[in-house]
């Protein structure tokens, strides 16, 4: 696990802060799973998560790590998302955007909300439907991979 000082320190109060607002009591093993996330800068699967957590802490059970994982999605400060075939990644809530996935390399691409607005109105329009494009990383092919 790399040092706090290579971590966005406002970011990670900014955070915490929120975590205290929502009447969450920041625990060590919840104060390093959001560091921890902060630190991978990316998606992580609940394992990763806890093999971090470990690392730094061997005396946290894998137990209490998934267990703090599921409040800190309660209060919404970690939030998941299936990539393809079910599979869930985490990461935090407070930068809300969507993913790509491309099948071919596994490439996760951030976008912004706003790209599936246009989608979300006319599907809610013509179906009455409310499409919820954050759980689900939308399927295809990177730039890359598209050639
Ligand atoms: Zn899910
Ligand atoms: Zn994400
Ligand atoms: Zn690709």
């Amino acid at each position: 696990m790399a040092s706090v000082e290579s971590v966005d320190t406002a970011r990670l109060e900014r955070i915490l802060a929120m975590f205290r607002d929502r009447g969450g009591r920041v625990t060590t093993p919840r104060r390093t799973i959001i560091t921890a996330l902060l630190e991978a800068g990316s998606h992580v699967t609940a394992d990763e998560l806890a093999d971090t957590v470990q690392s730094a802490h061997p005396d946290v059970h894998r137990s209490t790590i998934y267990r703090c994982l599921g409040s800190l999605e309660e209060l919404g400060v970690v939030d998941h998302v299936h990539l393809g075939h079910g599979r869930a990644v985490y990461h935090l809530a407070d930068e809300s955007h969507q993913h790509l996935v491309c099948e071919s390399c596994g490439t996760v691409v951030e976008v912004p909300d706003k790209v599936f607005a246009t989608l979300a109105k006319g599907v809610h329009k013509q179906f009455g439907f409310l499409v919820q494009p954050r759980h689900f990383a939308v399927a295809g092919r990177c730039r890359s991979c598209a050639g």
